[in-house]
């Protein structure tokens, strides 16, 4: 069975966005900056947004947070992004979920600016994905498509299940299978008899927030699984897989050092791109 390592990935595709954002600074006299915009007091939040900070620096990208009380009213926050969005220095702006009950959550990401929107959850990159037009997507379901590249994973023609539809990572990562040639097929809660499905795919990728939900009968031995899921449990971190997934499987993502190292890696080189389109105007390689 083959251990799909985001962890190595992730060091390398930082490395790349290290080289290409010095080359940009070069180039145009630009360091790429992400803010992040943190309201509340949430431990875990505070902890995510200190490793986003944290991976910037590594990567030579420069980083802004934006601490806000819990009290923050939605007036006063939609005036930080206007801010924001006008600022030249600015290229990436993340608003950390989950924000207090005053916040309401659509507005904040329909009021993002969409040049900026490096979590591509606007509705204007939601419709570029679903076009197959460059814009920006959702860095988990990224991070997975990159790990499927990186360990060559065929794809086209190949039956992919998808489990968990949220806007976050199951549908934008439906989508993106889709645009490699997979024939997808998206599982949610709802759906009856989830292991008749999963033992239909080449590919499974789950990401549900259920601990253990993939168990070994509703693989295909020597499909590939990534597991997306993060749960803690016991004081441990485990994902949507089953432990004896492992030994039916071909490949499999681990949890932790699968798919989370790989979404912060990808928030980069998505600050990468927003920065080279808003100062030059197009993509580059990364
Ligand atoms: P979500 O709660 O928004 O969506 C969960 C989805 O799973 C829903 O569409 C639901 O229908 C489906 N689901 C729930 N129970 C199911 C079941 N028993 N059978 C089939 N489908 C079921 O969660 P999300 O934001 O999409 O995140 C999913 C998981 O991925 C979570 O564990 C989250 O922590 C993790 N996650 C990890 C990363 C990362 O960096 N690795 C990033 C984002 C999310």
């Amino acid at each position: 069975m083959t251990v799909l390592d985001g962890r190595s990935l992730a060091r390398q595709i930082r490395a790349r966005v290290a080289t290409e954002a010095e080359a940009l600074k070069r180039a145009a006299g630009v360091t790429p900056c992400l803010a992040a915009v943190l309201v509340g007091d949430d431990p875990a939040s505070a902890l995510y947004v200190r490793n986003k900070e944290r991976e910037c620096g590594r990567a030579g990208l420069t980083s802004r947070v934006l601490r806000l009380s819990r009290e923050t009213t939605w007036d006063a926050l939609r005036a930080e992004l206007d801010r924001l969005g006008e600022d030249d220095a600015v290229h990436g702006i993340l608003v950390q979920q989950p924000l207090p009950p005053q916040i309401p959550v659509d507005a904040v990401v329909t009021h993002t600016d969409p040049r900026k929107d490096v979590d591509g959850l606007h509705p204007l990159s939601g419709g570029l994905l679903l076009r197959g037009a460059p814009g920006f997507v959702p860095c988990t379901p990224l991070g997975v498509m990159a790990l499927l590249r990186h360990y060559e994973i065929p794809l086209r023609g190949r039956r992919a299940v998808v489990v968990g539809r949220s806007a976050l990572v199951g549908k934008p990562l439906a989508l993106l299978l889709l645009a490699a040639d997979a024939t997808v097929t998206l599982c949610h809660s709802r759906t009856p008899d989830l292991g008749a499905v999963t033992r239909e795919a080449d590919i499974v990728c789950v990401a549900a927030g259920r601990a253990g939900l993939l168990t070994p009968d509703m693989v295909r031995p020597g499909a590939v699984v990534v597991d997306v899921g993060i749960n803690r449990v016991d004081d441990h971190l485990v994902g949507d897989v089953a432990p004896g997934v492992a030994e039916v499987a071909g490949a499999l993502s681990p949890v932790p050092g699968g798919i989370g190292p790989l979404t912060i890696a990808m928030l980069l080189a998505n600050t990468l791109q927003a920065a080279r389109r808003l100062t030059q105007g197009g993509d580059g390689p990364v």
